[in-house]
């Protein structure tokens, strides 16, 4: 393992948050409360929830900022200053917690009375400043497929990975590389 367990799920769901809308043109998985409801429960976050319209506008302005983030990733210094903004906007304030969800001891960010995209990006800035602490920036990558624009958080031993999850995308340039050979052959 690269990563404390809590900083490898979060940056998990930072990405997974991020392509929420960058799967597809016409869908956000996280258009609606239940779309939040089901995120939240794959990544076991608890706490405050207030499940209004409001609440799912500041995660998806959470959304906007993580991804500007990982789009920053290849300049350090840029993504440093992101990464202190974010955790001066959440007033992020470290402590130690297990619960039912998360049996291991793992760090919260801000009080569970917070309003959840606070807590999110607290947690989220928290795990990028280990990230980059750790000298890993560069594993947090765009899709190299020319038609996609999801992110990716590599944690391949040599840090290989250049395709996102989210769209076949690895089968589909490998399948577009086949044709060109063959085209070229025939
Ligand atoms: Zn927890
Ligand atoms: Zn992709």
């Amino acid at each position: 393992m690269i990563f404390t367990h809590d900083t490898e799920l979060t940056l998990r769901a930072a990405c997974v948050l991020v392509n929420s809308d960058r799967r597809a043109a016409d869908r956000d998985d996280l258009g609606d409360i239940a779309g939040l409801d089901d995120y939240l429960a794959e990544f076991g976050w608890t706490g405050r929830r207030d499940r209004d319209f409001a609440e799912l506008a500041e995660v998806h302005r959470l959304r906007e900022r993580i991804g500007r983030l990982w789009a920053a990733a290849d300049d350090e210094e840029r993504a440093v200053g992101q990464v202190n903004a974010l955790l001066s906007d959440t007033k992020a304030s470290p402590w130690l917690t297990r619960h039912a969800e998360m049996p291991e001891w793992h760090l919260h960010l801000a009080s569970i009375h917070d309003p959840l995209a606070r807590r999110m990006g607290a947690e989220m800035a928290m795990a990028l400043a280990d990230l980059i602490r750790g000298g890993e920036l560069r594993r947090l990558k765009v899709c190299a497929a020319p038609d996609c624009d999801a992110v990716l958080f590599d944690v391949s031993r040599n840090r290989s990975k250049i395709f996102c999850d989210t769209g076949n995308c690895g089968n589909r340039q490998h399948v577009a590389a086949y044709r060109e050979r063959r085209g070229k052959e025939g």
